[in-house]
């Protein structure tokens, strides 16, 4: 057993069992300690994790800074509501802002901060206008109106009716975009790279067009960071690898290095159509997500993060073209900065289960897809030794056919 588990995966289970929904597919096993890109389980099993937290561990487990900042403000403030000032809200909107644009909206996740990107655009259009554009295999979250702006029928089985006033466009086709566009669009909204739709980069030109439409038609460009922000491509934000700049952009996942915390910000000039009165959330900006907000941001500055980001992607990359020319059953590789997809021509979820016998962690996505979100602070060893486990599981499922 590990020294940090009180009890063994078996027992935590079987307590699931009695007392937890079981609206999760989970692994049987119960993680009970981490640091860095590495996890430990009940039984004291180590495992690389290039999946920390979902996206959500930019710096990996516990980094070092951020737990510093909690536990200096826990003492301090744990939580004001929004009818006061907290410097911790006012530095990390600061800081947001110098690395990216705007004014912040603070919240709580993702789901939320596209809810009040939504709000915000059909509050800003005072002529009616109410219909959002979104895009095939984009995911936006889970309440109601950003599952149905989740353009992938399997998350709507069941819910319906959902929110009016949606449309899909196909991805990576601006006559897609043009022919839904007209004089009741509020906003077109896009991941600058989808991630659970598979990691799927934008073409050339495609997120430029998209600005230019959403300039002659009058409506918002809303940018859904949330996977995309805080280094995870290798820029403060997904826009700037791209040069196409929203008029709005959500953020979550990685904003506060592990702590749950969502942000909406906004160009200055919308900034005064989400009116007092008109949204809120009570843990919004709290100070605790702040602070580590505000850690997580710091680390990656002092640590030169961004740099080590596109050096390991570049890593990545190498160690993996080489496996895509020895295996035909990876029909395609799609990598950003630490978003790393890899496209089988078969199901790609067999090989979760066959990396984690062999102590590694990682996702896959949209069927075919493996996707990897490894922390911004991944070592080139760990790239390695994660690209060699890797090989192994791809070349047994390439036999297995
Ligand atoms: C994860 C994700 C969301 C939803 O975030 P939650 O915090 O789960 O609500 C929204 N958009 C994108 C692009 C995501 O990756």
């Amino acid at each position: 057993m590990d020294s940090a588990a009180t009890r063994s995966s078996s027992q935590t289970i079987q307590q699931f069992e009695q007392f937890v929904i079981p609206n999760y597919r989970r692994y049987p096993i119960s993680l009970v300690r981490g640091e860095g890109s590495y996890v430990w389980d009940a039984e004291g099993k180590r495992y690389l994790d290039l999946f920390p937290g979902w996206g959500c561990n930019i710096l990996g487990h516990c980094p070092p800074r951020v737990v510093k900042a909690i536990q200096d403000q826990v003492t301090r403030l744990i939580h004001i509501p929004n009818t006061w000032y907290t410097e911790a809200q006012g530095d990390f909107a600061e800081m947001l802002s110098t690395r990216g644009f705007g004014k912040a909206f603070f919240c709580n996740s993702g789901a939320e901060a596209n809810e009040a990107a939504i709000k915000l655009a059909r509050l800003h259009a005072r002529d009616g206008r109410y219909k959002v554009i979104s895009f095939e295999n984009s995911f936006h979250g889970r309440t109601f109106a950003t599952v149905t702006a989740t353009a992938q029928p399997k998350y709507h089985e069941g819910l319906g009716p959902l929110l009016a006033g949606f449309r899909y466009a196909q991805h990576n086709d601006l006559e897609s975009v043009e022919k839904l566009l007209d004089r009741e669009t509020c906003a077109i909204l896009i991941e600058p790279v989808q991630g659970e739709g598979g990691i799927n980069i934008p073409s050339d030109g495609f997120l430029q067009g998209l600005r230019k439409l959403a300039d002659e038609n009058g409506c918002l460009l809303i940018f859904d960071e949330v996977q995309t922000c805080m280094g995870r491509t290798g820029t403060w934000f997904g826009y700037q690898q791209f040069g196409v700049q929203p008029d709005v952009m959500t953020l979550a996942k990685g904003v506060a290095g592990g702590v749950a915390a969502g942000a909406m910000l906004c160009k200055n000039e919308f900034a005064p159509d989400l009116r007092p009165g008109m949204h809120a959330s009570t843990f919004g900006g709290n100070p605790l997500a702040m602070a580590a907000g505000i850690a997580t941001i710091q680390t990656i500055e002092e640590d030169g993060l961004l740099a080590n980001c596109q050096a390991m992607s570049d890593r990545f990359r190498a160690h993996l073209e080489k496996l895509k020319s020895e295996l035909p059953i990876i029909t395609e590789l799609r990598i950003k900065g630490m978003m790393v997809g890899i496209e089988l021509s078969i199901p790609s979820t067999p090989a979760v289960a066959k990396c984690m016998e062999r102590g590694l962690l990682i996702n896959a996505t949209h069927d075919t897809v493996i996707r990897l979100l490894p922390a911004l602070n991944v070592t080139p060893e760990q790239v390695d030794e994660a690209c060699e486990i890797l090989a192994t599981v791809v070349r047994e499922m390439a036999k297995e056919q």
